[in-house]
């Protein structure tokens, strides 16, 4: 019987497309793939519904199927619903959001079928016979395990090995079967760490009520073994059978914590992050679909896997914004994973030294229970930190006297240091001295960054490079002066304060090449470098036992932010930068460098803890009705005509108008705080309400009228739903 199929299609618009099938050699299902012609282009859609054709006139009117790409749904129907849900609360095309959590080769007409490879085990039959040395070695080697081994883990241990493989398989001596292709290899087994009571307790609990939905924020402080009570949690749930799903924020810290986690786990782990090919992406997706990976570590979009039978869902870093998607569908993977967590009856886990504002809120109001570790699981105590007024450095360096010094002491006594500033290039100012001019970015509202060792001039927002030129352009005779130090010229200058010393330099230039962060970490780790210089991708997470000083320069910027997270920011990057100080044995201090050495926050800060702070400034939000304590939602829009962005806002403000919601407020079109970026003029309209669910009714109305207006296919728009970032 030809059927009407209803098809989400990878486009800006926000509706599915309906198809004829007339196609009878596949009986369509929700969550195949299709092949459709659309817009004189041959796209990739998923069957979103299906309905019987009602009248031949409909027939006429519509496109039929290219082809059914999948014989069998490819996305489970847990999975779908998600997606669907996705699409709904972010208010985002239904097409897009699919995309969004397929691997890209499976957004393609690949088929969705996992690789194989072959796996060799010892026959029955032994029998004496005339062997070649490497043949003798590969009958030893696989009389070690009682199952079959893959040939990859085969030719790791004894290198290339294919012919003799064969030969033996001639003699009868192995056989060869096929078998799924897991794309990690299990690491050496080491012995678990015995976990302190705190630890202990974090796994019981959580174990206790393992069958049912129960969000749990684990607020454990740098270094208290969160990540080994991961890996305990994780081994009772695919002890059971089930699946683990474990997300990481985006930085470079993936490779430590999967090490551990293969360390520790006689289990299937796939990683899903960028790093990964697209080829084993794929394998990873099918892996966890269809129950045969136990483990799936992955960043925000890993969130959207679908795992057969899911146990756990462990967020690590949980505050970290990372897990923001900030183009495109603007989701939060902290958010959707709740939602999965609570459809799937499994626990949840958020850890983190410092967490969320949200989190935090969310255990006031009684919906996540909060579990602690207060304690350094190696016994090691938290450092002193002492607040060192900027004013007067020495000879414009940045560092200050008593920086210096300290510097100066843990060098001598063979430790390391690490100094963070958060900004990259050399200087972030190159001005004329006569007559004022500023190297300004022509596509920005900002200003050109010296990158003096490349001998450029460089945008961070939109990436527009000049040479770096001497003179003044407006005054021509005079020389330009750069103000205000970045990781560059920080490490230029210790290196010429420390000559004998090795310093390196951690930020995104530094570590543009492929391994280059990894090589760096491991020669962190080894001891060859001693001055740390680097910007916050140094910050979180890292485990270096030698270093006992953090300096932190610069520090005031959050201080004075726009953005209404700015002081959230701010203390949880000093807390875990002095997270990074004294985790071995021999203590560490941090010294925070300011020019507000009296503000109430420093003063929060090293008087109390990161939960009074935190605790300070959710009042405040409460206050002021901002969130976690009130829901927002940001429609942006920008173009390259100044004004065309702003008029559409006011448009759109108009339709809202007319819905006559009267609980959500409505502020704005403003300009965004800076209004050009990469050649375009941007403005925001801010919706605003304690409840989350008028923000979402006003949007329902509206979003179809607003879809509709001519300026909305001129103009660049889009809706964020609890954004992270109002800049
Ligand atoms: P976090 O994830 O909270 O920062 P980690 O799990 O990385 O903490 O643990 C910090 C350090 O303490 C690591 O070197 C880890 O091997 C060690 N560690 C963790 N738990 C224990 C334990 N129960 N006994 C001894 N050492 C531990
Ligand atoms: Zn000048
Ligand atoms: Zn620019």
């Amino acid at each position: 019987m030809t059927s009407i199929l209803h098809i989400a299609i990878p486009c800006p618009l926000r509706t599915v497309f309906d198809y004829i099938n007339a196609d009878s050699s596949i009986t369509p299902q929700l969550g195949m793939r299709v092949l459709v012609s659309f817009r004189s282009r041959q796209l990739v859609g998923i069957i979103v519904g299906i309905s019987t054709l009602r009248s031949e006139k409909q027939n006429a009117k519509l496109k039929t199927i290219e082809k059914i790409i999948d014989d069998q749904a490819l996305i489970p129907k847990t999975t779908f619903e998600l997606i669907q849900w996705v699409s709904d609360y972010y208010h985002h095309p239904m097409g897009e959001c699919f995309q969004a959590a397929l691997p890209k080769k499976l957004r393609q007409q690949e088929p969705a079928e996992l690789k194989t490879e072959a796996y060799w085990a010892l026959s029955s039959d032994q029998s004496e016979q005339k062997l070649g040395k490497k043949q003798q070695q590969i009958i030893s080697y696989l009389a070690d395990y009682s199952n079959a081994i893959s040939q990859q883990q085969i030719t790791i241990a004894l290198g290339s090995c294919k012919s003799s493989l064969f030969s033996l398989e001639q003699k009868k001596l192995l056989t060869q079967q096929q078998q799924v292709k897991q794309i990690l290899l299990n690491g050496d087994i080491q012995p678990y760490h015995i976990l302190s009571k705190q630890q202990q307790y974090v796994v019981d609990t959580v174990w206790e009520n393992h069958n049912s939905f129960n969000p749990y924020l684990l607020h454990g402080i740098t270094g208290s073994g969160k990540t080994e009570v991961y890996i305990q949690l994780t081994k009772k749930i695919i002890e059971q059978g089930q699946q683990a799903l474990i997300l990481i924020p985006e930085i470079g810290l993936t490779t430590q914590f999967v090490q551990r986690f293969r360390q520790h786990l006689d289990a299937n782990i796939v990683v899903l992050n960028s790093a990964v090919s697209d080829g084993d992406r794929k394998q990873a997706w099918l892996l966890a679909r269809d129950g045969l990976a136990d483990v799936v570590i992955g960043t925000r979009s890993a969130v959207f896997t679908p795992l057969k039978n899911i146990g756990v869902i462990i967020i690590d870093e949980e505050h970290d914004s990372s897990y923001k998607q900030q183009d495109g569908l603007r989701y939060h993977a902290r958010s959707i994973a709740l939602i999965r967590a609570q459809r799937a009856e499994i626990p949840i886990v958020l850890g983190s030294a410092t967490p969320s504002l949200e989190s935090l809120y969310n255990v006031e109001q009684g919906r996540y229970t909060q579990l602690t570790l207060t304690e350094r699981a190696t016994g090691a105590k938290l450092p002193k930190i002492r607040m060192v007024d900027s004013e007067g450095p020495t000879a414009n360096s940045g560092i200050s006297t008593i920086l210096y010094k300290a510097i100066q002491q843990q060098i001598s006594l063979d430790n390391q240091v690490l100094l963070f500033i958060n900004r990259r290039g050399f200087a972030p100012v190159l001005m004329c001295h006569d007559c004022n001019w500023i190297a300004s970015c022509t596509s920005c509202d900002a200003k050109m960054i010296v990158h003096q060792s490349r001998h450029i001039l460089m945008c961070h927002h939109c990436g527009l490079i000049h040479r770096l030129i001497q003179y003044c352009p407006t005054c021509k005779t005079t020389e330009l002066k750069t103000y205000g130090v970045g990781t560059q010229q920080l490490e230029q200058t210790l290196q010429q304060y420390f000559p004998e010393t090795s310093v390196i330099r951690i930020d995104r230039d530094s570590t543009q090449k492929v391994n280059a962060f990894a090589n760096i970490v491991a020669d962190i780790q080894q001891g060859g470098a001693k001055i740390l210089v680097g910007t916050q991708m140094l910050a979180k997470g890292h485990d270096f036992h030698n270093v006992t000083l953090v300096g932190v320069l610069d520090a005031d910027q959050g201080l004075f932010s726009a953005d209404f997270r700015a002081t959230e920011s701010l203390a949880q990057l000093i807390t875990q930068v002095t997270g990074r100080a004294g985790r071995g044995e021999k203590a560490g201090e941090v010294f925070i460098q300011t020019s507000q050495p009296n503000h109430t926050f420093w003063k929060a800060l090293i008087g109390h803890d990161y939960s009074y702070i935190a605790k300070t400034i959710l009042q405040q939000r409460q206050q002021m009705g901002m969130p976690p304590a009130g829901s927002l939602c940001v429609i942006r829009a920008e173009d390259k005509q100044q004004s065309l962005a702003m008029l559409f806002l006011s448009e759109a403000l108009e339709v809202f108008n007319q819905t006559h919601q009267q609980q959500v407020m409505i502020l704005g079109p403003v300009p965004a705080i800076m209004e050009k970026r990469a050649g375009r003029y941007r403005a925001q309209l801010l919706l605003s309400c304690e409840q989350r669910k008028p923000i979402h009714q006003l949007l329902d109305h509206s979003i179809d009228a607003i879809s509709k207006l001519k300026l909305a296919r001129k103009v660049r728009w889009s809706i964020d739903i609890d954004p992270v970032d109002l800049m």
